[in-house]
């Protein structure tokens, strides 16, 4: 979008790249699946189950090790360290990552009489280590016999380990050194967290093991609590302690395998994350992000059965995406969800990779299988080939949707689940996808600026510091639609006597989403509703809401709701990810028919079919979508702003809220050499006068001796228009000031009235909408 902006990032991104070996990229395009490397394999299986994977497209495999506690790995790492080797000299683009999980261990088959105890005579962790275990509130030590869960035997003992443990963890930390010294590409840890509710523990939070008591008590002056109170500080305090205990334990791994290997990766996988389990478990994505390369989310994906296949599960499931696309920022958000049949593998796929998220082809309920293998090599293929329109866009959007951690960890905890933020947000986040509006999930009200709208969902926690946030931006202009109990609550969740919003936040009592979203109840494969409704009730309250605020559009869409349809622009490419969800009860789509209007000047249209042929297209575009599409698009003639590096802050400002406001911009610096491709574009700002640096070449050329001699006079500001100056149709407007200072101060100002001169179709989603 911002040319200038882009190519310094390009040159800081290749830098990077090769200040740390070059390898990097390799998880933004990650294309992951098994591939299990057994040690018992001779050298020729290894090179030829690796040969398969990489001829399928596959381009990172996980593989699993023994546990070293519980058999001597060394001939393992031995075998997976000569893999490596082989795998990093024949196929540079695949990647080697290992499977740990380094809080939970299954010793097998240690209770043969199953009567809930280790046989005499044998030796489990537990018996040997029960200083190592996690805690329970009322007790008992985390050790489970039998099978509580898929991967654990019925002679089985499972147990959790406590990372607070001095003696444990630095044993964890040994095992992450080793393996890491055998030049993998990286390590996924699973499962990182406190036990709550597992086995026939039931709200048990763990840790209240005797190091975690004396750690809390160093680290915050309290006694951990013996019961719980959501009323209470001590309480909150040690619920976020939790989680910090589970994010420092993770960069502590990280960094020992960094230090060994600082190209070896570090991939946390974490279920769901978006609900309040993962304030009941401690491990909070949120936190997790910030140590970690990636985060792997594990997901309940509509894909998982065919008795789930619907609209609705979809249409959550995008939403679930487009939260972790918005969590993972720069990172990637690799997704671990899982299909049953080929229809659904496929589906699964294009809805994974509509989102930008990274597909990982298993089948239920294990991590290493495929439903299909032809087809799984056919979508590799796919997203290998077009990587560049799913990995390297930026999504556009100009509404914000805000995710609060403090009100997931705070409120709403006697509603299991899916209480009324979650309902909120994900209602908010799928009437938005269902009516063709484009957003982006926020975690933080930093940079609202970027953003026409931002929409606060029963975002009930909020600190007086983000309430001033929330106030500057909608007195600056900007809309804000608080719902539900938006910031009636503060920080820590106790509530406040009254709100505190500007009085031109839009505030909605209703808990619009959460009807939408229980209206409609999107379901897992372990409960099916019995009545549902349609939503469109509560969907045509809260576009009634929007509807004034006329938020502006880059295309005019016409298709059923059934359509999602997102932008992603890279550089001065527009690309279009649609993904049909009409009748998918039946596993596939209904073909259905998408017209499409790019409010950009664009060239070179051309339409993708999922795993099938492409075609080129005018824009407007009619197209008919299967299930997954792309479209791409050049644009041709954005808004060029030249600005010389002094007005550079003016520029950034101007593009931000032009923007937002749906135009496509290219900031150009002026430069005798380039001149004539800057006086060939249609709508120009140019920044400054005739005697500024660089573009005042340009600006003397346009200015009449009149003007100049306005410009020349101390505190002078100015905006001049010229029409069909250099070529017929061009606008030109020259924004000036007499010191530098003015003209930052004019743009400022007079923005609102820059972006009316500039000539654009008067669009906004909304007026467009088939319901
Ligand atoms: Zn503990």
């Amino acid at each position: 979008m911002k040319k200038i902006v882009c190519l310094a990032l390009v040159g800081l991104l290749t830098l990077s790249l090769f200040a740390s070996g070059g390898k990097n990229s390799w998880m933004n395009t990650a294309r992951i699946a098994g591939g299990v490397l057994w040690t018992d394999m001779t050298d020729e299986e290894m090179k030829e189950t690796v040969y398969e994977i990489h001829e399928r497209g596959q381009s990172v495999i996980l593989t699993w090790v023994p546990h070293p506690l519980l058999e001597d790995w060394s001939s393992h790492l031995e075998f997976l360290r000569k893999a490596s080797h082989y795998i990093h000299e024949t196929y540079p683009d695949l990647a080697l990552i290992i499977y740990q999980g380094p809080l939970e261990i299954v010793t097998p088959h240690v209770d043969s009489n199953r009567d809930g105890k280790v046989d005499s005579g044998k030796h489990s962790i537990y018996t040997d280590h029960p200083e190592w275990l996690q805690v329970g509130m009322d007790g008992r030590k985390a050790v489970f016999y039998g099978d509580y869960a898929f991967w654990i035997g019925e002679t089985d003992e499972d147990v959790w380990l406590c990372p607070s443990d001095p003696e444990y963890r630095e044993l964890v930390k040994s095992h992450f050194y080793e393996l890491a010294q055998i030049g993998i590409d990286g390590i996924w840890i699973d499962i990182p967290k406190f036990q709550c509710d597992f086995g026939d523990w039931n709200s048990n939070w763990a840790c209240h093991c005797e190091d975690c008591q004396k750690k809390f008590k160093e680290d915050t002056g309290l006694e951990i609590p013996k019961t719980i109170d959501w009323d209470a500080k001590p309480w909150k305090t040690w619920v976020l302690w939790r989680q910090q205990v589970i994010a420092n334990f993770i960069k502590e791994l990280n960094d020992t395998a960094k230090s060994v290997n600082p190209d070896c990766k570090i991939i946390v996988e974490h279920w769901h994350g978006i609900d309040v389990e993962s304030v009941r478990e401690a491990w909070s994505p949120i936190l997790l992000r910030e140590v970690t390369d990636c985060l792997a989310h594990e997901y309940p994906a509509a894909s998982y059965h065919p008795s789930t296949y619907d609209y609705y599960n979809y249409l959550r499931d995008v939403a679930s995406y487009l939260f972790y696309r918005g969590l993972g920022r720069e990172h990637p958000s690799w997704i671990l969800a899982y299909s049953s049949e080929k229809k659904g593998q496929k589906m699964l796929a294009a809805s994974v990779i509509t989102a930008g998220c990274n597909f990982y082809d298993t089948d239920v309920p294990d991590m290493d299988g495929t439903v299909n293998l032809t087809q799984q090599k056919e979508i590799f293929h796919w997203i290998k080939g077009y990587s560049l329109y799913y990995y390297d866009a930026e999504p556009w959007g100009n509404t914000g949707v805000y995710y609060s951690k403090a009100t997931m960890d705070f409120l709403y905890h006697e509603q299991w689940g899916e209480g009324d933020f979650y309902c909120e947000f994900m209602g908010v986040s799928m009437m938005l996808l269902s009516s063709h509006i484009p957003y982006k999930v926020i975690f933080s009200l930093d940079d609202l600026d970027e953003f026409h709208t931002v929409i606060l969902p029963n975002t009930a926690c909020m600190s007086e510091e983000e309430i001033g946030k929330v106030n500057q931006f909608v007195t600056k202009g900007g809309n804000v639609i608080a719902t539900g109990e938006a910031g009636l609550y503060d920080e820590w969740g106790y509530s406040r006597s009254q709100s505190l919003f500007h009085h031109n936040v839009i505030s909605i009592p209703d808990s619009v989403g959460a009807n939408y979203y229980r209206d409609v109840q999107p379901y897992y494969p372990w409960w099916a509703p019995e009545e549902r409704g349609d939503g469109e009730e509560f969907k045509s309250h809260f576009l009634a809401i929007l509807e004034p605020l006329k938020i502006p559009g880059i295309y005019e869409v016409d298709t059923p709701k059934e359509v999602i349809v997102l932008p992603f622009v890279n550089e001065n490419t527009l690309i279009l990810r649609i993904l049909n969800l009409s009748e998918i009860a039946e596993g596939e789509p209904r073909t259905q028919k998408v017209t499409l209007t790019i409010l950009w000047s664009v060239t070179n249209g051309r339409l993708y079919h999922f795993l099938s042929s492409s075609v080129p297209i005018e824009n407007p575009a009619t197209v008919d979508v299967h299930d997954h599409a792309l479209l791409t698009f050049n644009v041709s003639e954005p808004v060029t702003i030249v600005s010389n590096s002094y007005d550079r802050p003016a520029a950034d400002l101007l593009t931000t809220f032009l923007e937002k406001n749906g135009f496509f911009v290219d900031i150009s610096s002026s430069c005798h050499s380039c001149m004539e491709q800057i006086r060939g574009r249609t709508q120009l700002v140019i920044l400054g006068g005739h005697k500024a640096l660089g573009t005042g070449e340009l600006v003397d050329i346009l200015l009449t001796e009149e003007e100049k001699e306005l410009l020349e006079q101390k505190g002078a500001q100015y905006i001049f228009v010229k029409v069909d100056a250099f070529s017929e149709g061009q606008i030109v407007i020259i924004v000036a000031g007499n010191e530098r200072e003015d003209t930052y101060g004019l743009v400022e100002k007079r923005v609102f009235e820059i972006v009316q001169t500039l000539v654009r179709p008067e669009a906004y989603y909304l007026r467009f909408m088939r319901i």
